[in-house]
């Protein structure tokens, strides 16, 4: 039996174990995938712990750069992000990193209508974490016009700005939003504590998508936010989730599972959930 698990703090409900099981009953692989809740001062040892039995694992809030750090081989995408979400041992039994946020959200976006292309489009990212930079790689990748990041606390945008340093990308308050957005990319965790991040009604047009990192209950707030300032086309984060999971499940595994049935169930389930 083949053994995987998410590693995070807070991780209780992290949908991650039943993606995993799905994705494995496709391909009639038999694993157990479960949570494992730790604190920053234990993360290494229960790493290393976890490694002495098991394959694989997914790494979440807020372990991702921690992540990063401790492995001795890491890929390109996980190097320009400086963080991972995925970690597995090579022949040499050392830990490699990856990070499949970027290639979820960009695969998620794919499966959308031509109106999510990002090709000269404009983009507006609300929020400058850890899912930031790792989306922002495959993002700059798609040659995007512009993308300006927007966040409560303006050093950690523009430590961005460095890390990246790039010609499209730009650091912007909130005020100096005056023109709409292809594409706004909400990516804080203020829902979560049910509290909304400012934007502006300049930055919105008919036109603009709105995708929001989370979902759930957390999404169906913003998406009442930005309904109310006019957003048409909504997206939560649910799709980005089932992507970035096949992309770890094909590391791991070497087979690409079919993503859009497990997304249908999950859209029900998590429905269920918060209605
Ligand atoms: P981080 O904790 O690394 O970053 C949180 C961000 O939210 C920071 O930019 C922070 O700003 C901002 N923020 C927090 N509270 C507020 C507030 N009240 N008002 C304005 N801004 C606020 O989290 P992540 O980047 O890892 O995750 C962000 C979101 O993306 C989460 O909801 C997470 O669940 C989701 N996510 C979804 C994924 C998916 O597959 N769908 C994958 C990864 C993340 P400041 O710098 O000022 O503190």
């Amino acid at each position: 039996m083949l053994h995987f698990a998410v590693i995070g703090h807070p991780i209780n409900h992290s949908l991650s174990p039943i993606i995993h099981t799905q994705f494995a009953e496709q391909y009639g692989i038999s694993l157990t995938y479960e949570t494992i809740n730790t604190t920053p001062n234990h993360f290494i040892n229960t790493v290393h712990q976890f490694f002495k039995t098991g394959q694989g694992l997914n790494i979440t809030v807020p372990f991702k750069q921690a992540a990063f750090q401790l492995a001795s081989q890491c890929s390109d995408r996980a190097r320009m992000a400086q963080s991972a979400n995925v970690l597995w041992k090579n022949e040499a039994d050392q830990i490699c990193a990856d990070n499949t946020d970027g290639f979820g959200f960009i695969e998620d976006l794919n499966y959308q209508n031509e109106l999510y292309c990002l090709k000269n489009a404009e983009i507006l990212i609300l929020g400058a974490g850890g899912a930031v930079q790792g989306i922002l790689p495959d993002i700059l990748n798609q040659v995007p016009k512009q993308v300006v990041i927007v966040n409560r606390t303006l050093a950690k945008a523009e430590r961005l700005i460095t890390q990246f340093n790039h010609d499209t990308l730009r650091v912007k308050q909130t005020h100096q939003l005056h023109t709409p957005y292809d594409l706004i990319i909400h990516s804080t965790s203020a829902t979560l504590s049910n509290q909304l991040p400012d934007i502006p009604k300049q930055a919105i047009n008919q036109q603009t998508v709105v995708y929001d990192l989370s979902y759930g209950m957390s999404a169906q707030l913003f998406k009442m936010h930005a309904e109310q300032l006019g957003v048409k086309q909504f997206v939560d984060g649910l799709g980005m989730l089932v992507e970035q999971a096949a992309e770890s499940f094909f590391i791991w595994h070497h087979v690409r599972p079919k993503t859009r049935t497990v997304l249908s169930q999950l859209h029900n389930t998590v429905k269920k959930a918060i209605s």
